[in-house]
């Protein structure tokens, strides 16, 4: 159920994702992040939801998964400038079965300023795994976002693992559950990285938010 395709430029999200995408910043702690500039677009979600897979497949390239995965980094927000127009921020994965408590707290206050005191943070793709739906985290997280007044949409991944009768009530879950939350995007993109399903839908979404470019 992704937004209605006469809605969706296809063409403006195949052109913005073609461009460069340059790692800026890693910030840890609040104090490090970057200036304010361009239109953000955020990525949160579980680890080993498939969040790199996705903005793999997203930009084409294995940049900003490979500088979020180094060790050292996997903790911090990870700022990519994409063409000028628009910045991608690779947020952690939750789920800390091996992290410290002291680095959660951290982590969650860093996470907290930053959802919180980002005016350019137009949108969080809050993604989801099709094979488990929403789970207990991604509501805890849903409630941050919608108390922080961020705009969130949620990105159903590895929709290939999933029977299409399966994934329909799946979606149908999600969509119902989404329309009690204040600040979410009532529209969810259904994708799969390595089909390569949504992938064209959810560029278009994105370019829309991005900054104009030089042929717009
Ligand atoms: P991350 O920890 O959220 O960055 O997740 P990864 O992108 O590293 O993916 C975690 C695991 O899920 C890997 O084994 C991927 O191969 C697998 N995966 C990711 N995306 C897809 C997908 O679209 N379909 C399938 N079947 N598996 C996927």
């Amino acid at each position: 159920m992704s937004a209605p395709d006469e809605e969706l430029d296809i063409e403006a999200g195949r052109r913005l994702f073609t461009q460069e995408c340059r790692f800026v910043a890693g910030a840890e702690r609040s104090e490090a992040l970057p200036p304010i500039g361009l239109p953000e677009i955020a990525f949160a979600g579980r680890s080993n939801v498939g969040k790199s897979s996705l903005v793999n497949a997203l930009t084409g390239r294995t940049t900003l998964a490979r500088v979020s995965h180094t060790p050292g980094r996997t903790q911090q927000l990870n700022f990519f400038d994409l063409g000028g127009r628009l910045v991608l921020v690779d947020m952690p994965g939750f789920g800390f079965a091996r992290a410290a408590k002291r680095k959660i707290k951290d982590w969650s206050g860093l996470i907290e300023r930053y959802l919180r005191g980002r005016p350019t943070l137009r949108r969080v793709c809050l993604l989801i795994d099709a094979r488990h739906g929403a789970m207990a985290v991604d509501r805890g997280f849903m409630e941050r976002m919608d108390a922080a007044a961020v705009s969130y949409q949620a990105v159903l991944t590895k929709s290939d693992k999933v029977k299409p009768a399966e994934l329909q009530e799946r979606i149908a879950a999600l969509a119902a559950e989404l329309a009690q939350h204040v600040a979410a995007h009532p529209d969810l993109i259904v994708t799969s990285a390595h089909a390569g399903t949504g992938i064209p839908e959810l560029r278009a979404a994105l370019a829309a938010l991005a900054a104009p470019g030089q042929f717009d």
